[in-house]
């Protein structure tokens, strides 16, 4: 079973969608209009023919988090694979960045992984089985400027993935970080009309010269290469691969 974090949109649906065909049931999480999260439910149960179940948990809530794990739990007996992807953005110089934005990413993108792993890890040693994928990204490996809460959020969690990965090592757990570049997803959408809106230039434009000004292969990674990837590092192939943080970013942090 694999309990993906942020997985009613973009990146994690991506990644629960791989999990599923490949024979997994899975647990998704976030945020949308129950009517939608209906929808994807169905589909994938549709598509693939495993089990999914939702949970409305907030990422930024350790308490909510806690219950999401139990039920979880409750439901499949076990969790073999977490992904912890839910995530935010804020774009704003540091001087200006609103105080309440930098509690929240902090809280969604670097500290809700910190309360499933911490929950989930006593089943997975029991299951003597477990694999851990965070979802960081190329800025957990370097910055940009107007993103503090976001870089400093996506730097933690690269280093909360090492020492998930030191201290699960004898027990058939890994932990790892997969640090995407830009994906084309409604995170990402947004970012597109705000900047176009900012600089006055259009979309194409934001797109070529400011959101892909770092990736030199000049596309979007796609939410089915991430979801490969997380299916391979939860493969029996994957068993030595602990405490990375792995770029798919076209070469943006080659530079
Ligand atoms: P997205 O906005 O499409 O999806 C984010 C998901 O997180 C949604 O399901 C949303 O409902 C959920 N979410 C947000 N706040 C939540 C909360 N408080 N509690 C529970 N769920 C919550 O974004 P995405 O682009 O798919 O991003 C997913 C992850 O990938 C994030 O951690 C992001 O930082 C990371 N990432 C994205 C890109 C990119 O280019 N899109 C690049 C690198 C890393």
């Amino acid at each position: 079973m694999a309990l993906v974090t942020g997985s009613t949109s973009g990146i994690g649906l991506g990644i629960a969608r791989a999990f599923a065909a490949a024979g997994s049931a899975v647990v998704l999480n976030g945020f949308g209009r129950p009517e939608d999260i209906a929808e994807t439910q169905a589909i994938i149960v549709s598509e693939f023919g495993v089990k999914v179940r939702y949970s409305p948990a907030d990422m930024s809530k350790a308490a909510p988090i806690a219950e999401m794990v139990a039920m979880a739990l409750d439901t499949f007996g076990r969790i073999d694979v977490l992904v912890n992807n839910a995530g935010i953005q804020h774009v704003a110089p540091l001087e200006q960045f609103p105080i309440e934005k930098w509690d929240a990413i902090l809280a969604i993108n670097l500290s809700s992984a910190f309360h499933t792993t911490r929950a989930a890890l006593p089943s997975m040693r029991k299951n003597k089985f477990g694999r851990i994928i965070n979802i960081a990204s190329a800025h957990g490996l370097v910055a940009s400027p107007f993103k503090a809460a976001y870089v400093a959020a996506k730097h933690g969690i690269v280093g909360l993935t090492k020492v998930t990965a030191l201290e699960t090592a004898e027990a058939n757990i890994t932990c790892n970080a997969i640090c995407p570049g830009y994906v084309y997803t409604p995170l990402v959408e947004a970012q597109i009309d705000g900047q176009a809106k900012s600089h006055g230039i259009p979309r194409e434009q934001v797109i070529r010269d400011v959101l892909l000004a770092q990736q030199p292969n000049k596309r979007f990674a796609t939410v089915e290469e991430l979801g490969a990837l997380s299916v391979f590092l939860a493969s029996d192939a994957g068993a030595s691969i602990t405490g990375t943080a792995i770029p798919v970013d076209g070469g943006w942090t080659a530079h």
